[in-house]
């Protein structure tokens, strides 16, 4: 019998002028990006967080602490191979993945596809197993006043036989 392994990530970045737009190891155009040791992408460190919860095998503070400066300016797209590879390494596949990007701006729609392919290729699985989506806040909160932007993330993982 196939054995699932369910996983959730969270993530939340504050914006600053003077730093590119990184989300799910995409450039997006605003005028503002997400502050952080690495490039910021919260939609890409809320899926290793998923990923690795999953996998029962710490989080992205264990694999990747921002003390060691290996890491620093690390893309998205580099922390998402990075944890695919651990993950195969305990003998998993990912099954689907499912994310939630909530930003007051920038509209996401238009960039939804190519994050799914994006996210796709840096998991090596089809893009038919990565599901994006996005949600404002109807501007409650700090995410509400366009302060920051945070994801979540739920992924399912299949044991390989
Ligand atoms: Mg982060």
């Amino acid at each position: 019998m196939t054995s699932y392994r369910v996983g959730t990530g969270f993530d939340a970045h504050r914006l600053a002028p003077g730093r590119k737009l990184m989300l799910g190891g995409v450039e997006l155009p605003h005028p503002r990006g997400l502050e952080g040791h690495s490039d910021g992408d919260c939609a890409a460190h809320a899926l290793c967080d998923a990923l690795l919860g999953a996998a029962a095998a710490g989080d992205m503070g264990t694999h990747f602490p921002s003390s060691d400066p290996q890491w620093r300016d690390a893309t998205g797209t580099t922390f998402l191979q990075r944890t695919a590879h651990i993950v195969d390494a305990r003998g998993f596949a990912v099954e689907n993945v499912d994310l939630t990007v909530i930003a007051q701006e920038p509209a996401l729609a238009p960039h939804m596809d190519e994050m799914r392919l994006a996210v796709g290729r840096c998991l090596a699985v089809d893009s038919d197993r990565v599901s994006v989506k996005a949600k404002s806040t109807d501007g409650l909160g700090a995410i509400g006043r366009g302060e920051g932007i945070a994801a979540i993330a739920t992924v399912l993982l299949r044991k390989k036989e």
